[in-house]
């Protein structure tokens, strides 16, 4: 398959307007997308841009010079939107950061600049939707002309829906600004071609590699999200013991040689690559190993299809009430996103399941590959430190596994792909595509302040590489400050990982540990209850002593628990507001950190 000639993606030049006017647009959608969503929506945005007479265009930001922002409204009947992303704690996407530093520190006189902006954020984290609650505030200070409200978009419940009620809005609210009379009607624009190859397979097909063709054979530093460098898995060890039905693997990844570096406290990047049985029933028709490579590698088949993918997927479907099925759940009327919700989020069907449910369904697949989401790279925190270990990353994952409410097993991608990836022998070691990405989640710099470190289950994970490099520090003869650990499984004799080495720790008087197993006892025991009994200790390394707080793991309760009660804790010396902005104060003095996932 092949790309069409409409470029709806901007490609290396980066000034976006002498792309815009080139091409005849007037409308360029820019995305702070870490894990897709935005520049998904940003393209359906730019797609849907042609409807209502206005030619769109999709932009990273990081590839594009900003500033330009300011000469936008030489375009006449210009619009400039931004679907952007909050990450971590109330952070930009890597992508977004530079742009959002420009907006911050600069002056730029944006008058005569159109605008809108969606945000997609998780409302389990604290800052939520900081990030486009920011530009849109800062956008307007600096003159431009919002032209519809912002739209906030919660990936906690239903981001879909709150995507396609905005647009509802959105349109109508352009036509308006612009005069724009236009039916809305559709038209349908395809990215990419069906081109079959009747001689041999040309040289310059692309076989999983993320951009430069042959980079994951011929390997140049540096490595990046673009450029992931194939790193052999030196070890893959089940950490998980006795009877335990889940499993945890330790996975040690070799970067010698690759000019890689990494602090404890990074992430690490995984580009998976799809089950091929998941793949494989996708095929309604024999299939050329480019599709194979594009259903493999590039395309997501295994998350929940939004409500754009089953509209499109409607005119596939030859059974009548199968076609109305699809058209009502992609509609927003109030019944069709009940049906959506139920049928395709909580029934959680994948477009597999789809196709498996509805027969009559049988979309062209050169048309399904342009429709699915790209494939997402997994982040893991490092579990090792490279003060110990240099030449090697470690991760430590949780295999993913579980049952649908149509009785359909999932795996997870990655890790089920990761399960395989096993050493047969010394030297003969598979490989998987990769990438360093920094954190803020560090170490205070000095051995000797004190720090509590709250890590259930997989939670542990950058605190082994905190331990390791406090053990060395130790070694080296600096004064230590308390490390204390909050570790917490289900059962002690089943998924206490890393047991041995946490406990040579304390023997070696490195840390202090502090376990709670949940299921060993009728009552459950939290990380967050053995923080409560251990108030007065608490308090004072973290009041009297300024000492660091760290928290990683589940974002959905664990850390807000954990929050919670760090302000009960706070209140021995003062009152619950003083409290909440103890702990705030905390996170802008980097004292309290939080590495955290849903
Ligand atoms: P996927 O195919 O992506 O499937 C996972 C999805 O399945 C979930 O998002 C959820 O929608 C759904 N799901 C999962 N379980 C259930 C269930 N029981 N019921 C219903 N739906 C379910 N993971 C680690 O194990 N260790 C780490 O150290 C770690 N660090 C991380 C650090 C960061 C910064 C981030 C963002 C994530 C981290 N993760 C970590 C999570 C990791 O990135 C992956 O999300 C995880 O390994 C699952 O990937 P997968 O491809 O196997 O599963
Ligand atoms: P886990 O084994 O499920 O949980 C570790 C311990 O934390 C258990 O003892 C658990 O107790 C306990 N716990 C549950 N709720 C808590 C709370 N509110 N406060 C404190 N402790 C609590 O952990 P894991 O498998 O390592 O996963 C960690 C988290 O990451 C999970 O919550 C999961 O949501 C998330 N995760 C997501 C993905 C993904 O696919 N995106 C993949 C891996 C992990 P009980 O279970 O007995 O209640």
């Amino acid at each position: 398959i092949q790309p069409t000639s409409i470029p709806l993606q901007s490609s290396t030049d980066n000034s976006f307007i002498k792309k815009l006017k080139s091409s005849g647009r007037s409308l360029v959608v820019f995305y702070g997308s870490q894990t897709g969503t935005g520049e998904e929506f940003a393209g359906r945005l730019a797609k849907e841009g042609l409807r209502f007479g206005m030619k769109g265009m999709v932009a990273d930001p990081e590839e594009c010079d900003m500033e330009e922002l300011v000469n936008l409204k030489q375009i006449p009947k210009s619009l400039a939107v931004f679907c952007m992303a909050t990450y971590g704690e109330g952070d930009p996407t890597d992508n977004a950061m530079e742009f959002y530093e420009w907006l911050q520190n600069g002056d730029a006189d944006l008058n005569g600049l159109n605008y809108a902006i969606f945000g997609l954020g998780n409302k389990t984290y604290e800052h939520y939707n900081a990030v486009a609650k920011y530009i849109d505030k800062r956008l307007e200070e600096l003159g431009a002309t919002r032209v519809y409200e912002m739209g906030l978009g919660d990936d906690d419940a239903n981001i879909e829906d709150d995507f396609i009620t905005w647009k509802d809005g959105f349109w109508p609210a352009v036509c308006e600004f612009f005069g724009i009379e236009s039916t809305g009607e559709d038209v349908s624009m395809r990215q990419y071609k069906l081109e079959e190859f009747k001689d041999d397979v040309p040289d310059r097909v692309f076989t999983g590699e993320m951009a430069r063709l042959h980079s994951l054979k011929t390997q140049r530093p540096p490595y990046d999200a673009k450029n992931p460098f194939l790193a052999k898995v030196s070890i893959n060890r089940e950490l998980h013991k006795g009877s335990s039905d889940r499993s945890c693997m330790h996975i040690e990844f070799d970067i010698e040689g690759s000019k890689m570096r990494y602090e404890a406290g990074d992430h690490v990047a995984v580009y998976p690559i799809n089950n091929p049985n998941t793949s494989k029933r996708l095929h309604p028709f024999p299939c050329p190993c480019t599709y194979r490579t594009a259903l493999s590698h590039y395309v997501d088949i295994t998350m929940n299809p939004r409500t754009h993918v089953l509209k499109e997927l409607s005119e596939y479907a030859s059974d009548p009430a199968e076609k109305e099925k699809l058209k009502l759940m992609a509609s927003t009327t109030p019944e069709g996103k009940a049906l959506y919700q139920q049928w395709v989020i909580t029934d959680n069907r994948n477009i597999v399941h789809i196709l498996e449910d509805m027969p009559s369904c049988k979309p062209d697949l050169d048309h399904l590959c342009e429709l699915l989401p790209r494939l997402q790279p997994r982040y893991y925190s490092i579990s090792s430190s490279p003060k110990l270990y240099p030449n090697t990353v470690h991760i430590t994952a949780v295999l993913v596994e579980y049952t649908t409410p149509t009785k359909r097993l999932n795996k997870g991608v990655a890790t089920t792909w990761l399960k395989e990836k096993k050493p047969i022998a010394e030297g003969e070691c598979p490989t998987v595509p990769i990438f360093i990405r920094k954190s803020q989640f560090r170490l205070p710099q000095k051995a000797q302040t004190p720090i509590i470190m709250v890590g259930p289950g997989t939670g542990l994970a950058p605190f082994r590489g905190f331990i390791q490099e406090r053990s060395v520090s130790k070694k080296d003869g600096h004064t230590m400050g308390d490390t204390i650990m909050y570790f917490g499984c289900r059962k002690k004799d089943e998924d206490y990982i890393y047991e041995e080495e946490l406990s040579k720790y304390v023997n070696d008087g490195v840390i202090t540990l502090y376990t709670a197993f949940s299921r060993d006892q009728a009552q459950k025991v939290y990380v967050h209850h053995l923080m409560e009994q251990n108030a007065d200790e608490i308090h004072k390394i973290i009041v009297e002593e300024n000492g660091h707080l760290y928290i990683c793991g589940d974002a959905r309760h664990m850390a807000n628990d954990v929050r919670n009660t760090m302000i009960k804790i706070l209140q021995k010396s003062m009152d619950k507001q003083q409290a909440t902005a103890y702990l705030k104060k905390m996170e802008t003095q980097k004292r309290l950190s939080a590495d955290v996932w849903s």
